[in-house]
């Protein structure tokens, strides 16, 4: 099959990058096919926060209006001392962050999340979606790429080849830099539990954030309120390549014995836990080699501890399909353009999110020297920091 103009985008991926990246190019008036390696699109039982520049582009990309039913929208941030369990500070969301920016601050359930943006693409006509087909190599001519599918060995023939294969892309291997993302020695467990769990004075609609040396639990409503989201990153050795290792409960318990009681409490109430070893990986030189490009955790993976990896694939999404719908034809042309602009926000993402670790993690006369600071300075100060974050508007 040969590649021309009107050939569908391809998208090698169909986590929340892909999904996103073939909404916002259907709005666009542009065709693409969604290949995913698994054999359905079902997501792993987490929690994920989405900050107003990412819930600004569910708007526009027709994944939110199904959504807004399923989320919550926590009134504040709670920063807490995670060995004695006292408040910190009270950071406004809800009602202030969606005024300041326009944009609501949502707490959800991945397979929510995912299931919005599924249905959406499935209503959309100019997008196919194939599951149980692996992407596994890509040439390119002047008029278009094709792609090799592992499974059958056929080919399929497309404009442009987007790998929005997540953090371990084979593609960005492949085409791009052989080198592997290295484990950072901190591992981050994760379950749901109901909010019926959540022992009184914590049973709020607010996000919270555990601090203390070498270890953070972060927990959040999600399913409209009716359940909290944990993660738990602890500093350790060992690692897992998985997305969603089962854990023991009680080997969580164990890890926690030294925890305030009422966060003992709450990770009690977690059953089904699932461990995630949290990689790094220094971005790619390019992401974008004439018609073939690179988006999400494949082009710059984030650690979370800014909760904007997936919001930075949305942010990526919109500004691909912009340029692909302005670029007079030119597919390398939009491509460069869309990693021109794109890079140095995502390194400085990264950037925030390393140091926001460092920060969480700190020990002694620095961590007191932190819970100071965060005491003293107004919280919707602390929160207007993040103004640069927040406030990222796609391109119109
Ligand atoms: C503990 C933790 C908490 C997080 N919390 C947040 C948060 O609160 N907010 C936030 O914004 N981000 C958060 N993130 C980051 C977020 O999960 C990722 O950035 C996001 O999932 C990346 O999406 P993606 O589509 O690029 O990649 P992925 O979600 O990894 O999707 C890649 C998809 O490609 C498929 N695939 C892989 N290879 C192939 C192939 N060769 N062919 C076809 N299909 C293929 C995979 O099966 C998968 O479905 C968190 C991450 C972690 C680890």
């Amino acid at each position: 099959m040969t590649a021309s103009s009107d050939s569908p985008v391809l998208i090698a991926g169909g986590g929340i990058g892909g999904l996103a990246a073939a909404l916002a190019l259907s709005k666009a008036g542009i065709a693409s096919h969604v290949l995913e390696r698994r054999a359905d699109f079902t997501e792993a039982g987490a929690g994920i926060q989405i900050g107003p520049n990412g819930t600004r582009i569910l708007e526009a990309i027709g994944a939110a209006s199904w959504l807004r039913e399923h989320v919550a929208a926590p009134d504040a941030l709670q920063v807490r001392d995670a060995l004695t369990g006292e408040k910190i500070t009270r950071m406004p969301l809800g009602g202030w962050i969606a005024k300041r920016h326009g944009s609501p601050y949502w707490t959800m359930h991945r397979q929510d999340l995912h299931a919005a943006l599924l249905q959406a693409a499935r209503a959309a006509s100019n997008i196919t979606l194939t599951t149980g087909t692996t992407a596994e190599a890509v040439t390119q001519s002047t008029t278009g790429v094709t792609l090799r599918c592992a499974e059958s060995g056929a080919t399929l023939a497309g404009r442009a080849l987007i790998a929005a294969d997540g953090l371990w892309s084979t593609l960005r291997a492949k085409h791009f830099d052989p080198a592997p993302a290295h484990p950072t020695g901190k591992n981050a467990y994760r379950t749901v539990i109901p909010v019926s769990s959540l022992p009184e004075g914590l049973a709020v609609n607010d996000a919270h954030i555990w601090l203390t040396a070498g270890a953070h639990v972060v927990h959040y409503p999600v399913r409209a309120g009716r359940e909290h989201a944990f993660v738990i990153i602890f500093e350790e050795p060992q690692h897992t390549l998985g997305w969603s290792t089962h854990v023991e409960a009680a080997f969580v318990r164990a890890r926690a014995q030294r925890l305030a009681p009422s966060l003992r409490v709450l990770l009690e109430a977690g059953e089904n836990w699932r461990v995630w070893s949290l990689h790094e990986l220094a971005m790619p030189q390019r992401w974008s080699d004439g018609r073939i490009g690179l988006l999400g955790d494949a082009a710059h993976p984030v650690l979370p501890f800014l909760a904007q990896g997936a919001v930075l694939a949305l942010e990526d999404a919109s500004v691909l399909a912009y340029e692909l719908s302005h670029s007079s034809g030119s597919v390398s042309g939009a491509l460069t353009r869309y990693e021109d602009k794109r890079r140095a926000r995502a390194l400085r993402v990264q950037s925030a999110s390393r140091r926001n670790g460092r920060i969480y993690h700190l020990a002694g006369t620095l961590a007191k020297a932190r819970d100071k600071v965060l005491r003293r300075s107004p919280a919707t100060l602390l929160m207007r920091q993040y103004d640069w974050l927040y406030g990222w508007k796609p391109p119109a």
